[in-house]
């Protein structure tokens, strides 16, 4: 099964996405930590990448559209896969269907802004593995370290409260639209995000299984 995740920053879909990986069997591709490793690294990408990122904008179509090109070809991703944080533009949506790449299931995560620059204080992020975390709502075991490799927990950058502001109003202006993309091809389910981590999840399940 092929599923994307949509959603502001902050609404969860990262947390959403890794649960249904795991219990599917099936990769879960988030382009923002795969941006994150390169600005890391240094590659040509992050380097190209760093600064849009690290002030709320969205990286350039046509980088993102590459990572996911070359990303969707690795062997892993044959019997389906998740996508966290693309499609985030029209322009990414329109790609993906002009690669043939075959969409079952848009799952939109809603929260409300407010709600949101409330609980990215509390976000935390492995900053080896891309796994995230929140102090009071989906806390790592021990609170302070990875639970899948033991990375000391840390803010990302992007969490800061001016740039959270810069990010919810891109994600209105440029990804809110992908909505009635998909809604117009029968895909989008909405759930609500403002319950709890496991209630956001039993409702992922139950859109999950709607489509079998
Ligand atoms: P995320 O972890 O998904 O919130 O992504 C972090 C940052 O990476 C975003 O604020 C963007 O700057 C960049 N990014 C991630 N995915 C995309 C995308 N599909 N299109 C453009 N920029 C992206």
């Amino acid at each position: 099964m092929n599923i994307i995740f949509l959603g502001a920053p902050g609404a969860g879909k990262g947390t959403q996405a890794e649960k249904v990986s795991a219990h599917c069997g099936i990769p879960t591709i988030s382009t923002g930590a795969i941006i994150r490793t390169a600005i890391k690294t240094g590659t040509p990408m992050g380097l190209a990448a760093k600064a849009y990122a690290e002030s709320g904008a969205l990286v350039p179509d046509e980088i993102v559209i590459g990572i996911i090109k070359e990303r969707l070809a690795e062997d892993d991703c044959k019997k389906g896969f998740i996508l966290d944080g693309f499609p985030r533009t029209v322009v990414q949506a329109e790609a993906l269907d002009r690669m043939g790449v075959r969409i079952d299931l848009v799952i939109s995560i809603e929260v409300r802004d407010e709600v949101i620059v409330d609980r990215m204080s509390g976000r935390r992020c492995c900053e080896k593995c891309g796994a995230s975390y929140h102090v009071k709502f989906n806390p790592s075991k021990d609170g302070v370290t990875c639970d899948k490799d033991g990375t000391v927990l840390s803010l990302r950058k992007d969490d800061k409260p001016e740039v959270v502001k810069e990010r919810l109003e891109t994600y209105h202006k440029q990804t809110e639209p992908i909505k009635a993309y998909y809604e117009a091809a029968g895909k989008l389910q909405t759930v609500d995000g403002e319950v709890s981590v496991d209630d956001v999840t039993a409702a992922v399940y139950s859109v999950i299984d709607g489509i079998h």
